[in-house]
């Protein structure tokens, strides 16, 4: 399709603004525990420079943003379960009526208080534990104590089985050269865990110093190795997602999902999830125009200091601040405009160039990734 004229496309986005986000990511620390061989965050030191999102800060994102979402999920660029005040922040969350998502390292999930408050409104859980011997786990992880982490997900195992609208539980492996014959193992490990699926992805090389990580150059080790997990994961049934490829999911957890949609809690959740789908087909029948980026369209990433931007992509375009506009203003205002009409005329952010979801090719070559960041912003956290 030929590019439109920013003008065009611009007045458009301003016509008809795009419906509120269905799923937000608060960051509400950046500082986390570890020091994982490949985290950029842990690279560029911010995981340790202390920052946390003020409770404040949090109440206003509570009354304004999150009454009018389906999905609510904690920190990208740190661990969230060992900010001092999340527990104070799962008290709000529990008062409103959303999902959560929990994405952490499993080192902190036996902190006094947590899995109480954690539980009433929790979707999923997703454990990145990425290997399944102490030694391989403990060097990736860098500060982690596997029998620690193994416990933690035994516990939290054994509490979402005692409610009855039980969170999914998945086991992620970023798979890479120093642990992707692992991954059998992996998927053993995360049966005896209790979990539902293990979900695996590509190392993304954001830096040269990662170049020997990678996987771009082992094509027969990762066939071999993906086999072995395929027969595993029927073995066990244990659902199983490998990079590329459509996921094996066993027939009965299948219909165990299916079944729990009926709960409740999860009905009202997959209703409104449903009608913000419908909001955004609205949208792209009275603007002519379609969502070309679902992070542009659907999600937004609040930060720890009140920085705004659409996804977590390296080199990501923030667009306001909420210490000096409301998020419905900073949603449509022109920098998110700009970002959007970027998908139209030809003229998209160095990001979205990059990015699979944007005009990007997919998997980006590593290039792509390493090359210096042209966002200035982006040195803020990586
Ligand atoms: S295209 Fe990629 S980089 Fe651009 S806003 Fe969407 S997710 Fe972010």
């Amino acid at each position: 399709m030929a590019p439109l004229s920013t003008r065009t496309v611009t007045a458009t986005l301003q016509r008809v603004p795009p419906p509120w986000p269905s799923w937000v990511n608060v960051e509400n620390t950046l500082r986390c525990n570890l020091d994982c061989i490949w985290c950029a965050q842990a690279l560029v030191g911010s995981t340790k420079s202390g920052v946390d999102m003020p409770l404040p800060l949090f109440e206003r994102i509570a009354a304004e943003v999150l009454p009018r979402v389906s999905r609510l999920s904690f920190s990208v660029a740190g661990e969230p379960t060992i900010a001092p005040q999340f527990l104070e922040f799962l008290d709000l969350v529990n008062q409103l009526d959303l999902t959560t998502e929990l994405v952490t390292n499993a080192t902190a999930l036996h902190r006094p208080g947590l899995l109480p408050r954690l539980l009433p409104r929790l979707g999923l859980l997703i454990a990145s534990i990425d290997g399944a011997r102490p030694a391989t786990v403990e060097h990736i992880r860098a500060g982690a104590k596997f029998a620690r982490i193994v416990e933690n997900l035994e516990r939290f195992d054994a509490a979402r089985r005692a409610i009855p609208a039980r969170p999914e539980f998945l086991v992620a492996m970023t798979l890479s050269a120093v642990n992707v014959d692992e991954l059998p193992e992996v998927v053993d490990l995360a049966a005896k865990l209790g979990a539902d699926r293990v979900v695996c992805s590509w190392l993304q090389v954001m830096d040269p110093s990662l170049l020997d990580l990678s996987l771009h150059a082992a094509p027969a080790r990762i066939e071999r190795t993906f086999g072995l997990a395929r027969a595993r994961s029927r073995h066990r049934r244990i659902g199983l997602e490998l990079p590329d490829e459509p996921p094996l999911i066993p027939v009965g957890l299948g219909a165990r999902r299916a079944f729990e949609v009926f709960a409740p809690r999860r009905r009202r959740a997959a209703l409104r999830a449903a009608l913000q789908r419908a909001g955004v087909l609205a949208w792209e029948t009275r603007s002519g125009l379609g969502a070309r980026c679902s992070f542009l369209w659907r999600r937004a990433y609040l930060h720890a200091d009140g920085q705004v931007s659409p996804c977590c992509v390296q080199g990501r375009p923030y667009v306001g601040s909420l210490l000096d506009r409301s998020f419905a203003e900073i949603w449509i205002g022109p920098e998110m405009t700009a970002l959007r009409a970027g998908m139209f005329d030809g003229h998209p952010h160095s990001a979205c160039t990059r990015c699979s979801q944007g005009q990007g090719p997919n998997p980006a070559p590593i290039e792509a990734w390493t090359s210096p960041v042209r966002n200035p912003l982006d040195a803020r956290s990586g």
